[in-house]
Parts: C-alpha cells; sequence; structure tokens
C-alpha cells in the first residue's frame, strides 16, 4: 500500500499532520515539485527560491537518515504526482491544507486524478475558516479574531516518523536552485537552522519580547518568519511552546488573521476595500528612491537597506517605510507590495498584501488616518541612531541630532556628505499628505 506526501510549504518532519497520515498507512513516496508556473511568474523570487533550496537539501537529508528520500522534480504538481502514482500503484495523495488562489487550483488539480487526496491542517495555528464570527464567514476586524483565536482548541502535535519507506525504481532528482543569486546577508533555510532558531529565542530574546520588539538596532523578534512561510518549523509547535510570551503569540494570531482575511478575499492583493479621497501620485523617480535606500531620510533608507541586503526587513522598520511610501510619496501601496515580494523571503500574498492595505489605510481593519511621522519614529525606535548607522555608512560619523536629520547638519560639513538631500520636504513630515517635489 503506496502513499504518495506532497511537500508543498510545509518543508519539515516535526509535527507535519500530512506527513505523519501518509506514513501511517505504509511506503510512502515523499515529492517536492519546483512548479513551473511558480517559476514562471512574480512568485520566483531568488531569496526564496535559495530558501526553499536549503530547506529540501535539509529535508531530504532528515528522510535519508530515516530510510527515505525526497522524490524532486520540476513541473506541473498534478501532473509529476499522477505519473508518481503511476509508477508505483500508490492510490492516495497527502499534503498540506493551503488557501492560496494557487494552492486552490493546484487542490483541484489533483482531485482529478485517480487518487485519494487528503489535505491536512498544518500551515497556520488555526486553519482559515474554523473561526467565524456570528453571521459571516471570516473576521475582518482583529481583536474579536484574537479573542476567538485564544480560546479555539488547537490540533495535537503530530508525531516525527522513525521510518520512512520508499518504494524501489525511483530517481530521487537533484535539487537544483532555479535563478540567480539571492540578497547576501540572508538567513539560511531549513529545518534545522530554523529549530535551532526556535530553541535560541524561546530561551532567550522571547522573555524580553514586548520590550524589545519594536527597537529597530536590537534583536529583539523571533527571526521565524521566513521558516514559518516555508513551515520549516510548525506555527502549531511554536505557539504551544511560547504560551508565556502572550505577547509573541499574538502575533501568530495576525499571522493566521490575514490568512483568513486573504482566503475570504483572494483579490487582497490588487483591490482596495476602503475608497481614498485622494488619488495616487506617479512618480518614478521618487519611487526608485524609495526602493534603493536614496531618498535622504535616513530611518527609511535603512530599512530599505536592510531589505535589499537582507531579503528582511524589521516590522517597525517595514511599517515606517510602508507609511513613507503611501503617506508622504503617496504613491500607491500596491509598488511597495511588489518590491517587498520581489526581496522578502518570508513575503506571501496574505501578510505582505494583508500588512499593506493596513498602513495604506485601505483594508477593512484598518484606520485610514493611519500615518508615521519617520522622524518621531527615529526618535523613539532607534534612539541612539544604531540602526542607521549600520546601513547607511555614508552618514555614520555624524552625531546626533544630525544623523537622523542630515539636512540640519551645517552647510560645511554637509558638502562632504555623499548622501541624497531629503525627497520629501521635513517640515511636511509633520502635515503627513503634503508633498513638496
Ligand atoms: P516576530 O515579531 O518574532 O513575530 C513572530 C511571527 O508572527 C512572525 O515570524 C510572523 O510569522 C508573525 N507576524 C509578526 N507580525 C506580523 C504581522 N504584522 N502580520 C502577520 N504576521 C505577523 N510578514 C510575513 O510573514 N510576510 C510578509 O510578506 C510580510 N509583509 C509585511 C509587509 C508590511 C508592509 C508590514 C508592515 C509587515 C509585513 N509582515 C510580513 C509582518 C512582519 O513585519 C513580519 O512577520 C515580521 O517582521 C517578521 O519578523 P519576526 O519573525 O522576527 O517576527
Amino acid at each position: 500500500n503506496t502513499t504518495i506526501m506532497l511537500f508543498t510549504r510545509d518543508l519539515r518532519v516535526h509535527d507535519n499532520p500530512a506527513l505523519a497520515a501518509a506514513c501511517a498507512s505504509g511506503t510512502v513516496v515523499p515529492i517536492f515539485v519546483w512548479d513551473t508556473a511558480i517559476l514562471d511568474g512574480p512568485f520566483a523570487v531568488p531569496n526564496r527560491l535559495h530558501f526553499i533550496g536549503e530547506a529540501l537539501t535539509d529535508l531530504r537529508a532528515s528522510l535519508r537518515a530515516r530510510g527515505g528520500d525526497l522524490i524532486v522534480r520540476t513541473g506541473d504538481p498534478a501532473t509529476e504526482v499522477g505519473r508518481i502514482a503511476e509508477a508505483t500503484g500508490a492510490r492516495a495523495v497527502h499534503l498540506a491544507d493551503d488557501r492560496s488562489t494557487h494552492a486552490r487550483r493546484r487542490l483541484a488539480a489533483l482531485r482529478r486524478l485517480p487518487l485519494a487526496v487528503h489535505a491536512h491542517p498544518g500551515t497556520t495555528v488555526v486553519p482559515p475558516g474554523a473561526l467565524t464570527p456570528a453571521g459571516g464567514d471570516h473576521y475582518r476586524v482583529f481583536t474579536p479574531y484574537w479573542r476567538a483565536w485564544t480560546a479555539a482548541g488547537r490540533r495535537p502535535i503530530a508525531g516525527t516518523p522513525d521510518k520512512v519507506l520508499l518504494p524501489p525504481g525511483l530517481s530521487p532528482g537533484e535539487i537544483k536552485v532555479p535563478g540567480g543569486p539571492g540578497s547576501p546577508g540572508r538567513a539560511p533555510g531549513g529545518e534545522g537552522a530554523a529549530r535551532d532558531r526556535l530553541e535560541a529565542w524561546l530561551s532567550g530574546g522571547a522573555a524580553r519580547y514586548d520590550d524589545d520588539r519594536d527597537r529597530l538596532a536590537v534583536p529583539g523578534t523571533s527571526m521565524l518568519s521566513a521558516a514559518l512561510r516555508f513551515g520549516c518549523v510548525s506555527p502549531v509547535e511554536v505557539a504551544d511552546r511560547a504560551e508565556d510570551h502572550p505577547g509573541f503569540v499574538r502575533q501568530l494570531a495576525w499571522r493566521d488573521f490575514h490568512y483568513q482575511v486573504a482566503a475570504a478575499f483572494p483579490d487582497l492583493a490588487t483591490r482596495d476595500y476602503r475608497d481614498r479621497e485622494e488619488p495616487w501620485r506617479d512618480d518614478p523617480e521618487a519611487l526608485a528612491a524609495w526602493c534603493e535606500g536614496r531618498t535622504g531620510h535616513p530611518i527609511v533608507d535603512a530599512g530599505m537597506r536592510q531589505l535589499l541586503h537582507e531579503g528582511f526587513m524589521h516590522n517597525r522598520a517595514r511599517m515606517i517605510t510602508a507609511s513613507f511610501l503611501t503617506r508622504n510619496l503617496r504613491i500607491d501601496w500596491r509598488h511597495g507590495y511588489r518590491h517587498f515580494n520581489s526581496l522578502l523571503t518570508d513575503g506571501d500574498v496574505a501578510n505582505n498584501a494583508g500588512n499593506w492595505q493596513w498602513t495604506a489605510g485601505t483594508g477593512n481593519n484598518t484606520s485610514p488616518n493611519r500615518v508615521m511621522n519617520p522622524l518621531r519614529q527615529a526618535a523613539r525606535f532607534d534612539p541612539d541612531g544604531s540602526y542607521v548607522r549600520r546601513w547607511i555608512p555614508e552618514i555614520a560619523a555624524l552625531e546626533q541630532p544630525y544623523l537622523h536629520e542630515p539636512w540640519r547638519t551645517p552647510a560645511a560639513l554637509r558638502r562632504n556628505l555623499s548622501y541624497p538631500p531629503p525627497i520629501v520636504d521635513p517640515d511636511d513630515l509633520k502635515r503627513p499628505g503634503a508633498f513638496t517635489q
């Protein structure tokens, strides 16, 4: 009795309900397919592809240590699963349930095969759709969702298989990462790295999360987002083990919240749910300066350069840079969403678009007046300027208060700075929405 385990974004052996179920029924073919529909589109982003490649190498080693292997193919997942089923006589396929538009299409294609298809929970703590408000199909506002989420029971942790019995005769296939190099400072992918990170976090920074999470220069957050994005660690395991840190667990609920919004609104990344009074401005030069970290506003540029260098940006910096693009430059949030998508290792439609809508004030669960003054944010969250100094070496020698406001540097000194003048008049930062060329 052979079954197929189709890995997608659950690249782990611990607490993987789909893998545990597949292994329980006899011989199993674990397979990952580099999906050409993704490789041909805007989601084929080097930082994520390399992260996946490392996760596959790690997963293959774990499966080999258990007597199995990871079969790697490139093409259409349903076609490849169909081929493996024909070659091995498999009659069922197990995979993690996922509600993105692409995942739903993939599931529908699998269901057209002559196989039993089992979709297991595994990508969120609470599956999208499991919690519904009275009279609705999903929550639009976070606070009531959080209340229901904390009261909801969680699935039990799935056992880690000791043995994976692979049927003979399948060539494993090479793990070859398609596409170019990623950001130089990207964190490594894989279950081993994710579990090490989780242990270090729980025994270290987690206890100070509420105090440190907004401090830009401090490693005060878990840095688990990319591992969660590709399922190198289980969100249920993280939530269970972090129960002494409710401020941190709440962020996992935000992640689930955005997934259930995206499941209800597949057009989350394109549509505005709240009308704006003013039209967006079309300004390719300002957009390029923002993307490249040369707006002349140090706290904004520091965040954008962290993103370029690491494929990651601190959450507080994501909020500051997103507010600057949409509120100060008044450029359409979808440009920001696309740029973030092209670099973030943790980037995904639900959390990226959901957070952009939240910051731009166009989402359901949002205040249209959520605006951040970058100077006040810099004073509060980078008070000694360490974050700006780390990412903008051109001005690292400046003392406060000039570091966050280099335009105030005495003229004689300013001439020697190879850093651009501010693209938004500093006086207008206090009047959000105002913009001067
Ligand atoms: P921690 O603070 O340690 O939080 C733990 C986990 O909770 C994170 O790993 C993440 O999975 C989840 N989480 C934390 N904050 C949020 C949030 N606001 N919304 C949803 N989940 C959250 N996060 C993504 O995972 N993918 C994205 O594409 C993404 N795009 C964003 C775009 C913008 C404009 C903004 C403002 C935020 C975005 N975030 C996104 C949310 C957040 O910035 C990151 O999850 C966080 O910075 C990751 O760092 P961490 O793992 O150290 O987080």
